[in-house]
C-alpha cells in the first residue's frame, strides 16, 4: 500500500436524508485522514444507496460490476456500500459482489472508517448492521458541500406505515433529538458562517412524539427565530396528518422561517389515501393549505404525488386532478407508481397497467406545469431576495446571468450587472419574466448584501460545491412524510 494520503468519493442516491448522511460519511473519512478525491480514480468509493427508487438494486449492482476490474487491477482500491439498500439487502451484497470491502446499515454510518480499515488489515469484507440508531448523523463529523447552507436532522425514522414506503422498515421508528442539542448545532453552524438551515426528518411535524410534546416542532421553529445571524430556516417534510395550526402560526410569526411549505399530498382520492394508509383526507389537506395561504403572505406550496397506485380508478385520478387544481401548487414532484419489493402495496393484486399509469402521469404533468407557471407569472414585477448558492453562483458566460433561490425557494436567474456577486450574497432584484420552473430578473440588482460571505471568509471557510439548501422546490422529498 502506498504511504500517500488515500482519497475517497461518496456517490449519493436518493433523498435529502441520504445527502445529509453522505456529508457525514465524508466528514468521518476526512477525520480519519482521507482526502476528498479531486481528479483521477479515488482510493475508496462509497455508495450511499436508496431502496426507494425503481431498479435501485440493478443500478447498484451495475455500478459494482463496473468497478470489479478496477479492484482486480488494484487490490488497494476499496468499495463500501451504505444507505437504505445496504440495510435492506445486508450480507447479500457481499454474496452478489464479493469484491466489495464494506457494507454498513443506515444506523452504522459512524463505523465506515473502521470497517474500511478492518477490511484492509483482515483482507476480507466487513459488514455491520444495527436495528437501532446509536448516534444521530448530525452528531458525527461532517464535510459540508456548502459554506452557507446546512442540513440539520431533528429526527430519524418514521412511525407511519404508508403501504408504498419502505422507509419505516429501513430507518426504524422515529427517534427525536432533544431541542437543546439541535439548537446548539445550529448556533455552531451560524458561528461558522452558515445563514440557511434546513431542518430534516422523515416526518418533521411529528417531532416531539418521543418526548411527549406535540408542540415541539412549532417551538423549535420559534427558537430558530431567536438565533442571531440565521437568516433562512426551511424544513422538510411535514405530514398532513400531524399538521397542527401552531406550526403555521410559528411560520407566520418567525421572520427567518421561509414562506415555503412542501407537504406531500400523494393522492387526491380519499379511497386511495386510505389504501396508502395515509390517515388524512383531501379536505384536511386543502384546509391546511388554505390556512397557510391566509396566515403566511406569499407562501409557496409544493407537493409530491404518486400516480397509478394499485386500485386507482379514473375517478380517483380525476379527484387528484381536482385537488391539485384547487391547491394551485407552486411546484409538484410527481411519480409513476411502481411496486417496490418489501412494501405492502407491492403485494396488492390490483396493480395498474403501466400504460394507464404513464398516461395519467402525462395528464397530471400538464396540469402541474401550468399551475407552476401561473404561480411564477404572478410574481413578475415583484422584488425578491435571492441567496446565491455555490452551484448557482457561477456566472453563465453565454447569458451573463447568476442564479440563486428566493425566500420561497423559487429558482431565480438574475442579471448580476458585472458586480462583485458570489455564493453567500443576498441580492434583491425585480422579477421581469416567468418560466414554468424558474424566474428571470433582467435588470441590474437593486441591492447586494455581501455580509454573510465576508463573515464566512473571516471565519476562514473555503468554498464547496453543491447546494444543500435547495430542498423542496428544487429536489423532490419523496419518500419523506
Ligand atoms: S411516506 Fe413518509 S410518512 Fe409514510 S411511511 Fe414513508 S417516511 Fe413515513
Amino acid at each position: 500500500m502506498s504511504s500517500q494520503v488515500r482519497t475517497f468519493e461518496v456517490k449519493t442516491f436518493g433523498c435529502q436524508m441520504n445527502v445529509h448522511d453522505s456529508e457525514r460519511m465524508a466528514g468521518l473519512l476526512v477525520e480519519a485522514g482521507y482526502e476528498e478525491n479531486q481528479s483521477g480514480d479515488p482510493d475508496v468509493i462509497v455508495f450511499n444507496t436508496c431502496a426507494v427508487r425503481e431498479n435501485a438494486d440493478n443500478r447498484l449492482y451495475g455500478n459494482l460490476g463496473m468497478l470489479r476490474q478496477l479492484k482486480v487491477a488494484n487490490p488497494d482500491f476499496q468499495i463500501a456500500v451504505g444507505g437504505c439498500l445496504a440495510q435492506k439487502d445486508r450480507a447479500q451484497i457481499i454474496e452478489r459482489a464479493p469484491w466489495v470491502d464494506a457494507v454498513f446499515g443506515t444506523h452504522n454510518v459512524a463505523a465506515l472508517p473502521v470497517l474500511l480499515e478492518r477490511a484492509r488489515i483482515n483482507g476480507e469484507a466487513q459488514a455491520e448492521f444495527a436495528e437501532q440508531l446509536q448516534d444521530f448523523p448530525s452528531a458525527l463529523p461532517t464535510k459540508r458541500d456548502s459554506l452557507y447552507s446546512a442540513w440539520v436532522s431533528i429526527s430519524v425514522g418514521c412511525n407511519n406505515t404508508c403501504t408504498f414506503c419502505i422507509v419505516p422498515s429501513l430507518r426504524g421508528k422515529e427517534k427525536d433529538r432533544r431541542p437543546g442539542e439541535i439548537l446548539s448545532e445550529i448556533k455552531a453552524l451560524v458561528a461558522e458562517g452558515v445563514v440557511e438551515i434546513t431542518l430534516l426528518g422523515q416526518n418533521v411535524n411529528a417531532y416531539g412524539v418521543e418526548f411527549g410534546d406535540r408542540q415541539a416542532f412549532a417551538k423549535l421553529l420559534r427558537a430558530c427565530g431567536e438565533i442571531e445571524g440565521l437568516r433562512r430556516v426551511r424544513f422538510t417534510s411535514p405530514h398532513p396528518r400531524d399538521f397542527t395550526d401552531d406550526v403555521i402560526q410559528a411560520m407566520a410569526e418567525t421572520p427567518n422561517v421561509m414562506p415555503q411549505l412542501h407537504m406531500p399530498l400523494q393522492s387526491g382520492s380519499d379511497t386511495v389515501l386510505a389504501r396508502m394508509r395515509r390517515s388524512y383526507r383531501s379536505k384536511k389537506y386543502l384546509d391546511i393549505i388554505d390556512l397557510a395561504r391566509r396566515e403566511i403572505p406569499g407562501v409557496a406550496i409544493s407537493t409530491d404525488i404518486i400516480v397509478g397506485f394499485p386500485g386507482e380508478t379514473e375517478e380517483d385520478f380525476q379527484q387528484t386532478l381536482e385537488v391539485v387544481e384547487q391547491a394551485k401548487f407552486d411546484a409538484s414532484f410527481t411519480f409513476e407508481y411502481s411496486p417496490r419489493p418489501g412494501t405492502p402495496a407491492a403485494e396488492f393484486d390490483d396493480q395498474i397497467d403501466p400504460q394507464i399509469v404513464s398516461d395519467r402521469y402525462m395528464r397530471l404533468d400538464v396540469l402541474t406545469k401550468q399551475l407552476a407557471w401561473d404561480g411564477n407569472k404572478a410574481i413578475v414585477g415583484d422584488q425578491v431576495e435571492v441567496l446565491v448558492h455555490e452551484s448557482h453562483g457561477k456566472k453563465d458566460d453565454s447569458t451573463g446571468r447568476l442564479t440563486g433561490r428566493a425566500r420561497d425557494n423559487r429558482l431565480v436567474h438574475f442579471n448580476g450587472d458585472g458586480q462583485d456577486i458570489e455564493p453567500g450574497d443576498f441580492v434583491v432584484t425585480e422579477v421581469t419574466r416567468a418560466a414554468p420552473y424558474h424566474l428571470l430578473a433582467d435588470g441590474a440588482p437593486i441591492s447586494v448584501d455581501r455580509s454573510a460571505r465576508e463573515f464566512a471568509v473571516s471565519c476562514g471557510a473555503s468554498s464547496g460545491g453543491q447546494e444543500p439548501g435547495a430542498v423542496s422546490m428544487g429536489m423532490p422529498s419523496f419518500p419523506g412524510a
